[in-house]
């Protein structure tokens, strides 16, 4: 029986967002929670992107030290050989990767305007298989952009030349949030029945369904008998209408009616982490959960009527299906209501004393203080806004990962040819 695992994609659909966006540090910690809370793969950012490379290699030292493991991380690129090329060139201990491309006609012929056909993007995509296998990628997944409009004879083909080349998952990536429950599950099976690979399940909320289809495909995917692969993003970020939310996927897979029985998680997931996580992802993209968010919004356990609050006195399971605190939720939350001194790109080091005591973070001397407060105010200049604890203790932890990852330099004109020449 297959099992389902999470590939979350907020440090890559989230982030490439409009209006939304991180710092590096920011995509950093939120790889570490991510890590915490069981979550097989953080699809972490854009190896191509020159600003990414820094963050990306300090990331996979991080992992290397120990710090981001069991989790993977990810890259994000085109399925050409060139991106894979160019992936190897500025990020070379990338050892997991997703290469995307369109295969639906609309986007063929809407994207490439006649010039390209579906031969041309299969010969495209079986390429830079090759090549991320040639660089000893550990795993490549082969991302099917649009793969809800495609022909399915034509996505059966493609998955099987690409598991021929040696990829190791198909991600089928319902782009514009077309499918339903009903179609994504036929399909995922089909293609998990035919293919006999993993399959990942990308599904977005154009018509609010991209938990349930998220869930349905990875049934159908089981169901054929692999490995499901659901990718998720906190709080339900991502382009448009947003990507399939991640609590709400790990609720629905956990308490929805009789599915825990059939469809398991192949590792643990600690849903108690859930509260911080969305609470952290809120603040840093600063946008607010919503009210009625599952599991994480303020009314997600709030009951004022009645009927419901005497039926939830008496006995929570009448109006409740899981209990706050299995996601982290109870604790109170300290505010400052009075004086406050927090983190600034300006900050001196007599408030940063007083921020990093109260954390009870202890420095071996002024020098060294003075060393971390360096990097706190960099990474204010990227944050514009007050870091929170687990940023300090961080910067503190581990300083020279935070250089490598806050340093952003842009290239000459004439250095940056030279490198792409
Ligand atoms: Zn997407």
């Amino acid at each position: 029986m297959g099992k389902i695992y999470l590939i979350d994609v907020t440090n890559r659909d989230g982030v490439q967002t409009a209006k939304l966006g991180l710092s590096k540090l920011e995509k950093t910690i939120i790889n570490i929670y991510l890590n915490e809370m069981g979550v097989y793969q953080s699809e972490f950012g854009f190896p191509t992107t020159r600003h990414e490379s820094h963050y990306l290699r300090a990331n996979l030292k991080l992992q290397e030290m120990g710090v981001l493991q069991p989790i993977r991380l990810g890259g994000w690129i085109r399925a050409t050989a060139e991106d894979v090329e160019k992936t190897f060139q500025l990020v070379p201990e990338i050892k997991d990767l997703n290469l995307s491309i369109s295969t639906s006609s609309q986007m063929i012929n809407g994207k490439f305007l006649g010039t390209k056909s579906e031969e041309d993007i299969l010969m495209m995509a079986l390429e830079a298989v090759d090549a991320a296998k040639g660089h000893d990628a550990r795993s490549v997944g082969i991302n099917a952009e649009d793969a809800s409009r495609t022909d399915i004879d034509y996505l059966l083909r493609f998955a099987s030349a690409a598991k021929e080349h040696g990829a190791d998952r198909f991600r089928y990536c319902d782009t514009l949030g077309y499918d339903n429950p009903f179609t994504i599950y036929d399909a995922c099976k089909l293609l998990a029945e035919e293919v006999a690979m993993p399959i990942e399940l990308h599904c977005h909320g154009d018509l609010g369904m991209a938990v349930a289809n998220s869930v349905a495909g990875a049934m159908g995917v089981i169901d054929g008998g692999q490995d499901a692969y659901i990718n998720t993003t906190i709080n339900g970020v991502g382009e448009r209408a947003g990507n399939a939310d991640l609590v709400a996927v790990v609720l629905a897979l956990k308490k929805s009616k009789g599915l825990a029985k059939k469809y398991k998680f192949g590792m643990p997931i600690h849903l108690s982490k859930a509260w911080k996580i969305c609470k952290y992802a809120s603040y840093t993209f600063n946008v607010p959960i919503p009210i009625n968010q599952p599991g994480v919004g303020a009314n997600a356990f709030a009951h004022s009527s009645g009927i419901h609050a005497d039926g939830v006195l008496k006995d929570p399971e009448n109006y409740e299906l899981y209990d706050f605190k299995e996601l982290g939720r109870g604790e109170p939350e300290m505010v400052e209501t009075g004086r406050e001194i927090s983190s600034g790109e300006y900050s001196g080091i007599s408030g940063f004393g007083h921020i990093m005591g109260k954390m009870e973070i202890e420095f071996a001397n002024k020098d060294e203080a003075e060393k971390i407060l360096e990097l706190v105010r960099y990474a204010n200049v990227l944050a514009q806004q007050p870091l929170v604890a687990d940023e300090l203790c961080f910067i503190a932890k581990y300083p020279d990962i935070v250089r490598e990852l806050l340093t952003l330099t842009p290239l000459s004109e004439s250095a940056h040819l030279r490198v792409k020449g």
